[in-house]
């Protein structure tokens, strides 16, 4: 199949004045597309051309893993994204407080996650196989599909999600991040691993 751009579920100028229409213009418009049109160069007449996203995540290495995950991360990073107020579900609500006791622990825990990521990089909150919320960071292109978890929100911690607005800045860029967070596109991941 030829993969295709998202379309942004919002306007690039929506997250401002957290993340710019600049920062979105070049990561969307330019990252993203740039991985997606790779993606395409990469596995034309290959075993890979018939298959979905997810199974060239899981089955490719090298330049074709990454330029795939890179297009399903940023899939993810987008959709999680909402400049107008949202909160979870009761279901997981409920799972926030059985793992992590408070949602102030999960962002503090979320956010020193991704604080401490040496390099460019993922960090997720992902079912795990135990059925348990959990905080996972990657480096480059990884995410928690490799190790059979659900992922439910994604942050991109490359540098080119927020030198813009931030430089150097990521704590900020991080705490700024997390007011944006679209949490019906979190709850409803939920609600389709637990319904599967
Ligand atoms: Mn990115």
């Amino acid at each position: 199949m030829v993969h295709v751009l998202m379309d942004l579920p919002f306007d690039k100028s929506a997250m401002e004045p957290y993340i710019s229409k600049e920062t979105m213009e070049y990561h969307h418009g330019k990252h993203h597309a740039g991985y997606v049109k790779k993606l395409n160069t990469l596995i034309k007449n290959t075993t890979y051309e018939k298959m979905s996203l997810e199974e060239i995540i899981m089955t490719a290495d090298g330049g074709i893993f990454n330029n795939a995950a890179q297009v399903y991360n940023h899939d993810f990073y987008f959709n999680g994204l909402r400049s107008s107020k949202s909160a979870p579900s009761t279901a997981l609500a409920t799972l926030i407080e059985l793992d992590f006791s408070t949602m102030e622990t999960l962002k503090k825990a979320f956010l020193e996650a991704a604080s401490g990521l040496f390099g460019s990089g993922w960090t997720w909150l992902s079912i795990n196989t135990q059925g348990n919320l959990e905080i996972e960071t990657f480096s480059n292109a990884g995410n928690p599909l490799l190790s059979g978890h659900t992922p439910l929100l994604t942050c991109d911690v490359w540098e080119h999600a927020y030198y813009i607005d931030y430089r150097n800045a990521r704590a900020e860029y991080l705490e700024k991040w997390w007011a944006l967070i679209n949490w019906d596109f979190v709850s409803e991941n939920l609600a389709a691993y637990t319904n599967k």
